[in-house]
This record gives structure tokens, C-alpha cells and sequence, in this order.
């Protein structure tokens, strides 16, 4: 990035016809993107485009900012129109990007909330929506306590239907993300994250949004400055203080395999961890390298407390390196930091409450979203053989002698996924204490399975105590919320929190008749859309996925709805009237932004 920066510098030493403040206020601009600071970036894209609207190096800002809103096909269209004003090719590379971001997302929907605008492949996902909005919201606001920073503006979120999306809109390779298990990632002013539906078991995916909001904000405080290794530590301790505690988000065994690998000195260093975890050998590394870096900002913060994360960013972000900025707020240089953590390891004490027993459940991505999960997924060959005999019993009509078959191969091998299925039969034979006591086995083993949640919840509620079953169906839905029983059981359970059941019906409705598309806006009338400050546009309720000033859409002749979402604020609806095309130029749109 800096590359661009230097290069850019000597441009405009070569073009006098730049007015100085205007020469200024672009590498300003460009500065602040990479700097991930998009919205004062996109306030100085805006008084240029108000200035000089037909400037090459005025457009290319703005094809820029406008990725960075998530507008790919106004950033392709603006990219284009910079190179035909004469922008030099330094400043319009990113085109590639927004080309194919345009292709992998093209007719997504959008939802918008007061801070969150989430993107999402018309169909299933759809019920992911609420919980995100609940997760962000609750996110963001315990992130930029912790850390001192927020944007001003919404941020974007997309969620992917399938792993092989998050490769063509980045730049990692399909492979790269089989291997280390990668299924979001934060880049470009937006969230990009993975449909549970495309993983076997699913995953944390609201921990996971979390994260890559973490990753956000420590980049806005920074000034993009921080190191992967210090990113990541920092990201993956505070995923989970929407939800609670910061510094949840470490297994147990995780926590052991650390200690272990600490005291056979197979620690992997932070400086391997660049330029991404993601590309580490196997998932086995990127889990020992979260395990270490969240335990160095553990080390940190149990040290000298939030404040002295917040300094740290804060100090970055005036340019001091993190060797410096750390000595700075420490007053002990990082090295001898990093030396006590490490020696501090052997002795640390495993963290427990409210902290999940088993690793990190490996993230296997399934090569198609929504193929059935092998319920047996890693089980031993000698569980296999019990479950196999014990499903030959069950089909039968055998249910008890089925169960006592499970009973038989817990004890052989106490596998989660053969408790999951013990208490799956057991609740069929009616036994509810057997069947309470295997899904709790099941959980205490793998508390990211979402199967023996949704078992003990109707546990529950056939046993009387439908309040309690809300907390294993809100475990269910945070690891994978595709199973209808999931909002059936929610229903009953819920009955009397009406945010509860209208999500829950709501997603049964989605469930049972997803969207096939979105609805056609029609043609014949070709319009640009323009308005300050930089608004999302809406037509007729359905999402362009555009942002003024708009590259060219097409709409039916006649009146329509326009509904503009500012960065931050309410929205402002307008009656407007398409003329059908009579020549080439498309007609402007330029509603009056003041007020509603
Ligand atoms: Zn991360």
C-alpha cells in the first residue's frame, strides 16, 4: 500500500493542472482508505465529486470508495470512466476486485440497521439475518469500548452462500481455504463471512461475525497498523464479548495443546504468522497461532488492563511501530514481553467457566452448501459398528434394544456424535433421564454441535420446562441454524417473548418456501441516480446494490419508489418518474436529500 502512496506523491508533482488543494485532498483520500478510515475518505470523495466531477483522479477515488461501500458495479463503472479521463493505471488496478465481487454477488439482497448493512444471497440465509443484526449490533458496541474506536458510517456485512464465494471475491485460493479452515475475513471495509450451511456441523458463525468486526475496528484505530499476529490476537479474545466476557473464545484443549506444545518449544513464532493465518500448513498451526496470540493479549491486558490495548492502537496510530507503541504503554520492550508470556505459559492456568471443553472442532467445507452431514463424522470403526447395528435395531421397530446397543458404544468410545444419537433414541423410547444425560455428555464434549442442542431442548420441553430450553436452541442457532426444528421448538419455547417468535416464524416461513430471486426492477428506462452524501439506492424496496452517484440502471418506464440510505441516519423515500429511453443518455435522478 505504501507503494501506492510514493507513486501517487510523484503524480501529482507531474501534473500542475492539479489545484494544490485539490492534489492535496485526493492523496488525502487515498491515504485514509488505506489507512481504514472509509468514511472520512469517502467525506473528501464527496467535495471532490461536487468540485470536479470529470477528473481522472477524482473518479478513481471514487471507484475506490466505492468498493470499499461495496458498490461493485458503480466501482467497475467509475473505475472505467477514471481510465477514460486519463487516471494513471495505479490508481484504477483495484477494477479486478470489483469485477469480481460484482459476479459473486450479483442480486444480493440487503437488509439495513442502524449501524449494519448485511448483504445476502437471496434463499436460505435469509434467516440468518435477524441473529446477525442482534450479534453486530451488540458487537459493536462492546468492541469499540474495549478498543476505542468506531466508524461513523454502517459497515457492511456479506454473508456467503458457499466457501468457493469468499475465494472469488478475495484473494485467497480455494485451497488456501480447505486447508486452514478459513471462512471469513474482514478486508476492504467489510465483513465477509461464510453461510453456515456450507460447513459439515456448521460453526460459531456469530462469534466468527464478531471477529471480523473486531478485525475492523482495530484497523480503524490503527490506521491499518497492526501486525497479523497482534490483529489476530486481539480479534479472536474479544469475539466473544458480545455474548459475554471477552477472552471466552479459547477450548480447553486448545488451552492444553498451547501448554504443551510451550513446553516442548514448538511454539510457532509471530513473525511466521505473516502475511496471513490462513496461510499456515494445516489447520492444526492456525489453531496453536490463535492459541498463542490470544494468550499474549491475555498476558497484556491482565497486565495493564484495557486502557493499555487502547493506548497501544492509539500510539500505532500516530505511526509508532507495535515494538514501540507496546514499550511505550509497557515500559518494558516487547521482546522481554514476549519473553515472560512464553515462560508464563508452562505455569498458566487453564481458563474453565464459561469456556468450551473440547478443541476447535476442525472446519471441513463442504464441496456443495446444504449437502446432508455425515452424522458420524470422525467417529472410530468401532463406534461405527455399534451405531450401524444399533440404526438395523431402530429401523425395525427395536428402539430399546437400539438404545442399549448406544449405551454399549458410549462407553466403547464416548464420542459426542454417538451421545448425540444415544439421546436422539432414548428420547424416542421416551426416556428422558437417559436421554438428558446423552445430550449433555454429547455437549460437554462438543459444545459446537448443534444436534444434541436441539435433542435436549425437546427434552426439555416435553419434560415440563420449556424456559430452559431456550439456552441449548440459542446454541443450536449459534453454530447452525438451518434445522426447521430449531425455530419449531423456539416457538413453543418462546412463546411469550414476542421477539422470539416472530424470528422463529419467520424463519420456518423462509425454511419451508425460500426466494428463489430477486424481483425484477423491469427495463426501458435507462437512469443515474445521484445525491449527497453517498446513498445506497433502493428501488421499489428491492436492493440495487448500488450508491450514488450510480453507474447506470435500468428500470420500467414509469413511477417508482426511491428509497436513499445515507452512511448513518435514517433513510429518505421519493416518488419518482422514469421516462422510457429515447436516446443513448441515461436520465439523472437527483433527489433532494434534505429532510423527508
Ligand atoms: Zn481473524
Amino acid at each position: 500500500m505504501r507503494v501506492r502512496a510514493i507513486l501517487f506523491a510523484a503524480l501529482i508533482f507531474a501534473a500542475p493542472a492539479f489545484a494544490d488543494d485539490q492534489a492535496t485532498a485526493l492523496k488525502r483520500g487515498f491515504q485514509l482508505l488505506d489507512a481504514w478510515r472509509v468514511d472520512e475518505a469517502r467525506s473528501i470523495a464527496e467535495s471532490l465529486w461536487a468540485r470536479s466531477p470529470e477528473d481522472g483522479s477524482v473518479l478513481a477515488l471514487i471507484a475506490e470508495v466505492k468498493l470499499h461501500m461495496s458498490d461493485y458495479e458503480g466501482a467497475a463503472s467509475f473505475y472505467e470512466k477514471a481510465r477514460d479521463a486519463g487516471a494513471p493505471e495505479v490508481l484504477t488496478r483495484n477494477a479486478s476486485l470489483a469485477l469480481a465481487a460484482r459476479a459473486a454477488t450479483q442480486g444480493y439482497a440487503e437488509t439495513v440497521t442502524e449501524r449494519f448493512v448485511i448483504r445476502y444471497s437471496i434463499g436460505k440465509d435469509e434467516i440468518l439475518v435477524p441473529y446477525a443484526e442482534e450479534t453486530l449490533e451488540k458487537a459493536l458496541a462492546s468492541l469499540s469500548d474495549l478498543l476505542g474506536w468506531k466508524p461513523s458510517g454502517r459497515i457492511v456485512v456479506e454473508l456467503y452462500p458457499s466457501a468457493s464465494t469468499l475465494a472469488d471475491v478475495s484473494t485467497l485460493t480455494r485451497e488456501e481455504i480447505k486447508n486452514s479452515g478459513t471462512i471469513a475475513l474482514c478486508k476492504w471495509n467489510r465483513l465477509m463471512v461464510t453461510t453456515p450451511r456450507a460447513v459439515v456441523f456448521g460453526y460459531h458463525w456469530r462469534d466468527t461475525l464478531a471477529h471480523e468486526l473486531a478485525h475492523l475496528v482495530i484497523g480503524g484505530a490503527s490506521k491499518n497498523t497492526v501486525p497479523i499476529w497482534l490483529h489476530e490476537g486481539i480479534a479472536k479474545f474479544v469475539e466473544t464479548s458480545w455474548r459475554g466476557a471477552p477472552g471466552l473464545g479459547l477450548p480447553i484443549e486448545s488451552q492444553r495443546s498451547l501448554a504443551d506444545a510451550a513446553k516442548k518449544g514448538k511454539l510457532i513464532p509471530f513473525a511466521r504468522m505473516h502475511p496471513s493465518m490462513a496461510k499456515l500448513k494445516n489447520q492444526e498451526e492456525t489453531s496453536l497461532a490463535f492459541a498463542e496470540v490470544f494468550t499474549f493479549v491475555e498476558y497484556l491486558v491482565e497486565l495493564k488492563g484495557w486502557e493499555s490495548m487502547r493506548g497501544v492502537l492509539a500510539k500505532m496510530a500516530e505511526g509508532e511501530s507495535d515494538a514501540q507503541a507496546i514499550e511505550h504503554v509497557f515500559g518494558v520492550p516487547l521482546t522481554t514481553l514476549s519473553d515472560q508470556w512464553m515462560a508464563s505459559l508452562k505455569n498458566r492456568k487453564i481458563k474453565v467457566e464459561g469456556v468450551e471443553q473440547g478443541a476447535d472442532r476442525k472446519v471441513v467445507i463442504k464441496d456443495k452448501s446444504d449437502a446432508p452431514d455425515d452424522a458420524l463424522h470422525g467417529v472410530s470403526k468401532e463406534g461405527r459398528r455399534y451405531a450401524r447395528a444399533a440404526d438395523l435395531l431402530f429401523s425395525r421397530g427395536r428402539s430399546k434394544a437400539a438404545q442399549v446397543e448406544l449405551e454399549k458404544a458410549v462407553k466403547a468410545s464416548s464420542a459426542p456424535l454417538l451421545e448425540a444419537k444415544l439421546a436422539v433414541v432414548a428420547l424416542a423410547n421416551g426416556d428422558l433421564v437417559a436421554a438428558e444425560r446423552a445430550a449433555r455428555g454429547a455437549l460437554a464434549g462438543n459444545n459446537d454441535l448443534a444436534g444434541p442442542h436441539v435433542t435436549l431442548a425437546e427434552i426439555l420441553i416435553r419434560g415440563k420446562n420449556p424456559a430452559a430450553a431456550i439456552e441449548p436452541l440459542q446454541g443450536a442457532l449459534a453454530v447452525n441454524p438451518f434445522d426447521p426444528r430449531i425455530h419449531e421448538l423456539l416457538l413453543r419455547a418462546g412463546k411469550d417473548d414476542p421477539t422470539i417468535s416472530t424470528r422463529a416464524k419467520a424463519a420456518i416461513r423462509v425454511l419451508q418456501a425460500p426466494k428463489k430471486t430477486a424481483p425484477a426492477l423491469g427495463t426501458g428506462g435507462i437512469v443515474i441516480v445521484e445525491g449527497l452524501p453517498f446513498s445506497r439506492v433502493f428501488v421499489d424496496d428491492v436492493a440495487t446494490g448500488l450508491v450514488t452517484p450510480t453507474a447506470e440502471l435500468e428500470l420500467s418506464p414509469g413511477k417508482h419508489k426511491l428509497r436513499l440510505v445515507p452512511p448513518i441516519g435514517p433513510a429518505i423515500e421519493r416518488d419518482v418518474v422514469v421516462d422510457a429511453n429515447k436516446g443513448p443518455a441515461p436520465q439523472r435522478l437527483a433527489p433532494d436529500m434534505r429532510g423527508s
